[in-house]
C-alpha cells in the first residue's frame, strides 16, 4: 500500500478550552478540517475502551492542549551506559504511526495524542536557556516522546523551530521521523543548523514490525530532498533487532542509503540493538499477538531494560559497523545509544573519552 502521510490517520481534534482562541490552534484546526470537541477544564477525550486496548483508536485522536510543565529537559539517560547529551524538547506526546517496539506504549498511560500549542512559552523556554548557558552547545531533538515530524502537516512546528535555530551559532536541532513529511523543510533558510534525521531497519523489520511508517525507499527518496535542499542528515539504526536474515536485511538497507544519499551530508549515524523494560513486552505481545522477536533470549541490562545477551550485540554491531564504515565519511560520526563502555571498545576499538567524549565527537560532526 503506498505511504500517506501519518497526521491522514486523525479523525478527530480535542481541544483544551483554554487553548481555543490561540490563533496557533486555529491555525491548527483550520488547517486540519477535521470535527473538533472542545474540553471543559480538567475534562480528557473520551476515547472507549481501557489503555493500551484502545491505542488502535486512541492514535486518531489528537488533544490540543498546554504543556504546563517544562519543554526542555535533558534526555532521561542512565549512567551505566554511554549517553550523548541530547536535550529533548517535548512537544507533544504519542504518535500516528504504531511500531511494535515503541516504547511509548509502556510510557504514556493515555492512548490519544498530544500537542502542545503554548509555543511561545516553549521558545521563551528554549532562549531562556540557550542565553543562561553561553559556555554550552546544544544538541536538541523532538522525537522522544513523538515523531518529530508525523503531524507537522497539520502543526507547521518544524517551519518555527528552524527559523529560530538559524541563528543559534550554539545549537543544532535533529528532527527525528519514519514518515516523509518533510514538505514544510523545503525552501527554508535553515543556516545548517537543523538536522533531518531517519530511523532505519531491514526491511523485513520495517515492513513487519513499524506499522503506518514509511517504506526503506520512501524514506530514503526524502531523505535525499532533504540533502537536495542543504540540511545535514543523520541516521539511527534502532532497534537493531536479531531475526533470520539480518545480515542480509541490514546490508540491504545501508547499500540502498548510500546509492540514494550523498555520504557528505551525513553527520552522524548511531546503532542500539533492542531494549525496553519488561512491561512493553506484555503490551506489544498483546497488541501484535503475531510478532515474535520479544520470544528471543534476553538478560536484564543494568539499567533495568531487557537486552540481547553480549556476545550477540557485538557480532550485530560490528557487522553493521563494518558496512558502515565501507561507504560512510572520514566526516560521519558512527555512534552508539546507550552502551557501555567495553562495547565501545570491542566495536570501535576506543571509547568516547579517548576521543573527548560522545557529545564532543557528535558536536565536531556538526561541522
Ligand atoms: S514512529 Fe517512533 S514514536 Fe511513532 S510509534 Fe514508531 S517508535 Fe513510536
Amino acid at each position: 500500500m503506498p505511504y500517506t502521510d501519518p497526521a491522514n490517520h486523525l479523525v478527530h481534534l480535542h481541544v483544551a478550552e483554554d487553548c481555543l482562541e490561540m490563533p496557533y490552534t486555529r491555525e491548527i484546526i483550520r488547517r486540519s478540517g477535521l470535527p473538533v470537541t472542545v474540553l471543559a477544564p480538567g475534562r480528557t477525550p473520551g476515547i472507549a475502551g481501557v489503555y493500551p486496548d484502545n491505542l488502535d483508536i486512541g492514535k486518531r485522536h489528537l488533544l490540543l492542549c498546554r504543556n504546563r510543565g517544562r519543554f526542555l529537559k535533558p534526555c532521561p539517560a542512565t549512567r551505566e551506559y554511554r549517553c550523548c547529551g541530547y536535550q529533548v524538547l517535548n512537544i507533544g506526546m504519542n504518535c500516528p504511526m504504531d511500531c511494535v517496539y515503541c516504547i511509548l506504549q509502556a510510557y504514556l498511560n493515555n492512548p490519544w495524542l498530544s500537542f502542545f500549542v503554548n509555543i511561545g512559552d516553549l521558545f521563551a523556554e528554549l532562549e531562556h536557556a540557550y542565553d543562561a548557558f553561553p559556555d554550552q552547545f546544544f544538541r536538541i531533538g523532538t522525537g522522544e516522546f513523538t515523531d518529530s515530524l508525523a503531524l507537522d502537516s497539520l502543526t507547521g512546528l518544524s517551519t518555527r523551530l528552524v527559523h529560530w535555530i538559524r541563528s543559534r551559532p550554539r545549537a543544532v536541532l535533529e528532527l527525528k521521523t519514519k514518515s516523509v513529511a518533510i514538505d514544510n523543510l523545503e525552501g527554508l533558510d535553515h543556516g545548517g543548523r537543523t538536522i533531518v534525521a531517519w530511523s532505519l531497519n531491514s526491511p523485513p523489520v520495517m515492513a513487519r514490525e513499524e506499522l503506518r511508517t514509511a517504506s526503506l525507499e520512501e524514506r530514503l527518496a526524502a531523505a535525499a530532498r532533504c540533502a537536495g535542499w542543504g540540511y545535514r542528515l543523520a541516521f539511527h539504526f534502532d532497534p537493531v533487532i536479531y531475526h533470520e536474515g539480518w545480515r542480509e536485511g541490514y546490508l540491504q538497507t545501508i547499500d540502498r542509503l548510500f546509492a540514494t544519499v550523498p555520504r557528505e551530508s551525513i553527520a552522524w549515524i548511531s546503532m542500539g540493538a533492542l531494549r525496553f523494560l519488561p512491561p512493553l513486552k506484555t503490551i506489544a505481545t498483546t497488541r501484535f499477538p503475531g510478532s515474535r522477536f520479544f520470544y528471543q533470549e534476553f538478560i536484564d541490562g543494568l539499567d533495568g531494560k531487557c537486552r540481547y545477551f553480549r556476545d550477540l550485540r557485538v557480532e550485530m554491531y560490528r557487522f553493521i559497523h563494518d558496512a558502515l564504515r565501507r561507504h560512510a565519511a572520514g566526516s560521519t560520526c558512527i555512534y552508539f545509544c546507550m552502551e557501555s563502555e567495553a562495547i565501545w571498545r570491542q566495536v570501535f576499538g576506543f571509547t568516547p573519552d579517548e576521543q573527548g567524549g560522545l557529545p564532543a565527537m557528535l558536536d565536531r560532526s556538526v561541522f
